[in-house]
């Protein structure tokens, strides 16, 4: 695939959204070689480095990351809005300190901008992994005007046979798929030759959950964007298929 950098016809600030093993953090890179000013905030990395960091909202994280389920919505919107201010895209408002009201989100900018933190007209992003559920799409809406929301779409059927053929390689965390980049040998790690295996929550039955979890809590969340019309559906059966169509939305 090329790579040609390309400028962006206007400021984006988009949203990959898509099940798991889908390949959003595949378009994310090649969306980020591709476009230059952008740049990527992942909710689970911002998650992933405060449990590191074992700061009081890693502390507070952790458990409900561990099982799988949502970090409540208060943490998560004030840990991106926290991020897009140091970075100097969300300027806090000074004529309102007031909470932006998250049931009465404008589609309005104007409006917004008077009573709201205002977003730098340049700043162009991709969110990655947030917003997760109509609510925080609602709460998201007060803060940022996203304008591309990519829905990418592989059959569930694909995902899962992509799923049975990945092969891990637990002390260095190298990934094989058989399908399309198979080891030198048949079950063994191409540099230490040591045994391959499948990760535990790599099981086919553990991925039907997660896939149905994703069908149910993002149902909402596209119809708010459908709503919206800025909801753009690519489908492909690989990154490959889905990276050209996905580019010419931006
Ligand atoms: P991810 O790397 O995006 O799969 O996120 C890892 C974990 O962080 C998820 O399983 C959730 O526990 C938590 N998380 C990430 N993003 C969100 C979000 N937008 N809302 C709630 N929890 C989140």
């Amino acid at each position: 695939m090329s790579h040609t950098a390309r400028q962006l016809k206007k400021a984006a600030r988009i949203i990959l959204v898509g099940a798991p093993g889908v390949g959003k953090g595949t378009q994310s890179e090649r969306l980020l070689a591709r476009f230059p000013q952008l740049a990527s905030i992942s909710s689970g990395d911002l998650l992933r480095e405060n449990v590191r960091r074992r700061t009081q909202l890693g502390v507070q994280a952790e458990a409900a990351m561990q099982s799988g389920n949502l970090v409540p919505d208060s943490m998560i919107l004030g840990l991106i809005s926290s991020e897009l201010t140091s970075k100097g895209w969300l300027k806090p408002s000074s004529s309102n300190s007031s909470a932006p009201n998250s049931s009465t989100a404008s589609t309005s900018s104007s409006q917004s901008a008077a009573s709201f933190p205002q977003i730098s007209p340049t700043a162009s992003f991709i969110l990655d992994g947030f917003p997760r559920t109509a609510t925080q799409a609602t709460s998201l809406d007060a803060l940022v005007p996203v304008n591309f929301v990519v829905q990418l779409v592989t059959p569930p059927s694909v995902i899962l046979a992509r799923i049975a053929s990945r092969w891990v390689h637990e002390p260095s965390g190298r990934v094989y798929n058989t399908d399309f980049h198979a080891p030198k040998v048949p079950g063994k790690d191409d540099i230490t030759g040591e045994p391959l295996t499948q990760r535990e929550d790599d099981s086919i039955d553990t991925w039907k959950q997660r896939l149905r979890k994703f069908e149910e809590t993002s149902r909402a969340l596209l119809e708010h964007y459908e709503r919206r019309g800025c909801l753009w559906r690519v489908e492909g059966k690989s990154s490959d298929e889905i990276t050209p169509p996905a580019v010419r939305r931006i």
